[in-house]
């Protein structure tokens, strides 16, 4: 393994950071999640495109533009010679002090770990996951925006804590005012009387490659889709519900909290989206 840190790559060993890195400090950073299908990095500039955009929501000057990290990111997948795999992609403010200013960073770190993916069990995609509602909360897009993919994770760990608590693998989290924002890591759709439907970002939502990638798909089958604000209760009563993100693709849901969704079987529509994206990542 080869893991990329400001222009020098380093074996899974040698590969450091700073104690003063305020990645570590303060989680004051941004990164990316991406995947490799056939050599070939997916949806490649849409991720670079966020990543920037993350960077401009804190403030942060990658140094860098968006064409060389392009580059960079095609570089770790030939140096790592891997086929299929998942980049995980950072980017802090750097080494600065104990104390929280950014000035005191004097120039960002930009990491990129290409790895093996651990995929989740094919079961899982056939027969759907089981779900729950964390106690948990989004932070409010107004006090951080959610389409900052930043590495401030916490409040998604404690919903995480509580998905596994429950026997889950997932957990939705709620925004402050009670509306569905979107997963732990994942964004959450459903299906009712053939119309797609997901949270909006001022929801508290990331606006997810994936998600992205499903209006895509949807488009194309001429499927109505559009963001709009969910309750648990349009949770309970959809016709079919489904999780995307980069490491998940599309995961079936088939309960939320103790609820059956649907017949307790992945949708049909769901079942369609997840073939048509099998061709889109080829
Ligand atoms: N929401 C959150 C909080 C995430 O961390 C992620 C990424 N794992 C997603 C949604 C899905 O986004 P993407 O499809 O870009 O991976």
């Amino acid at each position: 393994m080869k893991i990329y840190i400001d222009g020098n790559y380093y074996d899974k060993e040698n590969a450091k950071v700073s104690v003063f890195d305020h990645g570590l400090l303060y989680g004051d950073g941004i990164f990316e999640g991406l995947r490799i299908y056939n050599n070939k990095v997916f949806k490649l500039k849409e991720h670079i495109k966020r990543l920037y955009m993350s960077a401009k929501g804190i403030n942060l000057d990658i140094g860098m533009s968006p064409d060389e990290m392009e580059d960079t990111v095609n570089e770790c997948v030939k140096k790592n010679n891997k086929e299929n795999g998942y980049i995980r992609l950072l980017v802090t403010r750097g080494i600065g002090d104990l104390g929280i200013d950014p000035a005191k960073c004097k120039k960002v770190s930009i990491i990129i770990i290409t790895a093996d993916i651990s995929l989740y069990p094919k079961e899982y995609y056939e027969k759907g996951i089981s779900i729950i509602t964390s106690s948990t909360r989004r932070i409010p897009a107004d006090c951080l925006d959610p389409r900052i993919k930043s590495l401030n994770y916490l409040n998604n760990i404690m919903a995480k804590l509580e998905a596994k608590q429950a026997g889950c693998l997932e957990a939705v989290m709620l925004n402050k005012e009670g509306f569905v924002a979107e997963c732990s890591a994942d964004n959450i759709f459903i299906i009712k009387e053939g119309k797609i439907i997901s949270p909006k970002s001022y929801n508290g939502s990331l606006e997810g490659i994936t998600r992205e990638t499903v209006f895509e798909i949807a488009e194309a089958l001429s499927i109505e889709c559009r963001e709009d604000a969910l309750t648990k209760y349009d949770l309970y009563n959809a016709d079919e519900c489904f999780i995307t993100g980069t490491g998940a693709e599309i995961m079936p849901v088939t309960a939320v909290d103790s609820r059956k969704i649907g017949n307790g079987i992945p949708g049909k529509s769901t079942k369609m989206l997840i073939e048509e994206f099998k061709s889109v990542i080829k």
